[in-house]
């Protein structure tokens, strides 16, 4: 087996006998990675000479007798909207082509502090705006699963870089389902937080009050492991929330024996692939032969968290993106007679069309005559879809639910559409409208090898939950899934 093909929680017991040292682990994953990228195309920078002295510094270290958490030595990948500073950080958009942050988000400072080795940032949709990471203005990546289809997205690069063994985990960030939906497609583990747990500073921000940073990874395990090291209190984020120093890979073993399992049947309906819905269906009976208790329940404000998903999103957005105006950051276009000129040629030449429409269908949304026509009343609809499912974890414990509607698609399929890929964020957006968290896992494949994902949701903080359940489903898949 290949140091690259190796899970952290597996490196960090290798390093820790010093059966390898990170700069050997470091060199062997940047080897694959220059291989992989001329297919896959994961990353927009590669940080080759930062990984190496990262790593020989973490073995120093190592020599010296100094205490390592399960984390020093590791190489990973960071998605490109988290700020690392001095390393070009894009969004994924022509704008920030030129932007070196002069600060690190306190995510990446958390993943430093611990000595993980930073590989390189990772290809996304421009500003988090999409699902399948087409709308990158750098490159298309490829899923590593088959190469002609989408890794989904805005995440896509976090988790084909993972799936394609390019990084053993990476950072990515979810606003409507930007970590789980590639994960689920790349056939990788990733954790959406709950709203609060992990610092939002130095994310560069899309829609503030859904945005949250989460790990992918090749297992419950190592999610688990990245979770316990970025969350907690920040004090430059004042949403954050204290974590109490919890350690997540504590609940793996816990099992889910008496645990009450909801699948809500609005996720189950029209437009779910009929092998989604077997394939999360089979791992309902999973998680009932291991001796939970699994009942279908009714969510019927789902059907609202799409419009109010997009309608909020976009009006957080076109106000959050307003700061672009080729004074402050990045790119700036040339040739502009006067101010004005300035804000107006490099928004039109720096955005691409995605965030284009949706700063438009933001700033409509909150512009007077039509804001309680929309943006008022889709804040009612969060309430009461929030209200909804703190009832539903009221009598459960879990909610069970498919990832995405169907598998990858192939490039191109739905890029002609907005509303068509729009309609493919159903069955995550509703976590993020109601700061809930959740897990997305393979638990199985559809006809063509295709990965599929199971998604269990938690109340807010419930991550032990998610992650003890996920981690049972996991090994019990693992072994055949009976
Ligand atoms: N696909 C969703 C969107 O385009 C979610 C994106 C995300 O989570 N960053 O808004």
């Amino acid at each position: 087996m290949e140091l690259y093909e190796y899970k952290a929680h597996q490196l960090q017991k290798m390093l820790a006998q010093k059966e390898i040292s990170s700069v050997e682990l470091t060199k062997a994953v940047l080897n694959r990675l220059r291989e992989k990228e001329e297919d896959v195309e994961a990353y927009i920078t590669v940080t080759e000479e930062i990984a190496l002295a990262q790593a020989n510094a973490s073995d120093q270290k190592r020599m010296a007798g100094e205490k390592m958490g399960p984390l020093a030595g590791i190489p990973f990948a960071v998605k490109d909207n988290i700020c690392t500073k001095d390393i070009r950080t894009t969004c994924g958009s022509h704008i920030l082509e030129p932007y070196y942050p002069p600060y690190q988000a306190t995510a990446f400072a958390k993943m430093q502090k611990e000595g993980a080795v930073l590989l390189g940032k990772t290809n996304m949709d421009e500003f988090g705006m999409g699902s399948s990471t087409e709308t990158s203005y750098y490159k298309k990546t490829k899923n590593p699963c088959s190469l002609d289809r989408v890794p989904g997205g805005s995440s896509g690069g976090s988790a084909a870089a993972v799936a394609a063994q390019e990084a053993i985990f990476a950072l990515g960030s979810d606003t409507g389902g930007s970590i789980r939906q590639p994960a689920s497609f790349c056939g990788v583990v990733g954790i959406k937080p709950t709203y609060g747990l992990v610092s939002r500073f130095g994310l560069v921000a899309f829609a503030s009050s859904f945005d949250q940073i989460g790990p992918l990874g090749q297992d419950v395990q190592d999610c688990a492991t990245v979770l316990t090291a970025l969350a907690g209190k920040d004090e430059k984020d004042e949403t954050t929330v204290e974590s109490g120093g919890k350690d997540y890979t504590k609940a793996l073993t816990n099992g889910i024996r008496g645990m009450r399992v909801g699948l809500p049947k609005e996720y189950f309906g029209p437009g779910i692939s009929e092998e989604v819905k077997a394939a999360v269906l089979k791992a309902a009976k999973v998680l009932e032969y291991l001796g939970a208790n699994v009942e279908e329940l009714s969510l019927p404000d789902t059907e609202y968290a799409l419009p109010a998903y997009y309608l909020i999103s976009s009006a957080e957005a076109s106000s959050n993106l307003a700061r672009y105006d080729g004074i402050r950051y990045g790119f700036r276009a040339e040739n502009c007679k006067d101010l004005q000129d300035v804000y107006f040629k490099t928004r039109s030449e720096g955005f691409g069309d995605e965030v284009k429409r949706r700063i438009m269908l933001g700033t409509f949304a909150l512009s007077a005559g039509y804001y309680d026509a929309y943006y008022g009343r889709a804040q009612k609809a969060r309430v009461q879809i929030r209200n909804q499912y703190q009832k539903a974890f009221g009598q459960y414990d879990l909610l069970l639910t498919p990832v995405s509607p169907m598998t990858a698609w192939k490039f191109g399929e739905k890029s002609a559409n907005p509303l068509e890929m729009y309609t493919a964020d159903i069955c995550t957006v509703g976590v993020n409208i109601a700061g809930l968290c959740a897990i997305s896992l393979p638990c199985g494949q559809d006809k063509d090898g295709l990965p599929i994902g199971a998604q269990i949701i938690g109340p807010p903080l419930g991550e032990e939950k998610i992650i003890q359940a996920a981690y049972a489903l996991e090994k019990a898949l693992e072994g055949g899934g009976k």
